[in-house]
């Protein structure tokens, strides 16, 4: 039996996009992103109430990545979301997180879910592209620095 490539994927996907993979702390959910959706992807750091509040944070880390090009994996039983309609930009905000570790995964505003805010912290270190945008800076706590070179708004 000849070893040829077909044998190795199905039809249509003989050279299959090379993805970029993350995971929530307790593995439930497991996140697949095509790379160069991932490389190319802005990188927000959200500074909003409720992105504080959610993430247990000062800012959230987020890259706006069509939701396309993004899979969950896993038993994907563990992940749940949040209707967040107390927002500063007054959208509702849908958040994604992992209901046994409480590792939030992506959110997304209703009505635009074509767009997924994922979250950073999922994937390993030093594989993220720089912040290149930060939002609602004007709740900046008075000790904290903007990053060099990103878009304020
Ligand atoms: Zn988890
Ligand atoms: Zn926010």
């Amino acid at each position: 039996m000849s070893n040829t490539e077909s044998k190795q994927h199905p039809a249509g996907s003989l050279n299959p996009a090379p993805i970029v993979q993350g995971k929530c702390n307790c593995g439930s959910v497991q996140v697949a992103v095509a790379q160069p959706a991932f490389e190319g992807a802005a990188h927000a750091l959200c500074h909003c109430t409720s992105c504080r509040t959610s993430g247990g944070t000062l800012a959230s880390s987020n890259l706006i990545i069509n939701s396309e090009f993004i899979t969950l994996e896993g038993s994907g039983l563990s992940l749940k979301s949040y209707r967040d309609s107390n927002t500063d930009s007054g959208n509702v905000a849908v958040r994604w997180f992992c209901s046994d570790c409480g590792s939030p995964i992506r959110t997304v505003v209703e009505g635009k879910e074509e767009v997924s805010y994922l979250k950073t912290g999922l994937f390993p270190v030093q594989t993220l592209p720089a912040p290149s945008v930060e939002l609602f800076s004007r709740n900046l706590e008075s000790f904290e620095k903007l990053q060099e070179g990103v878009q304020v708004l």
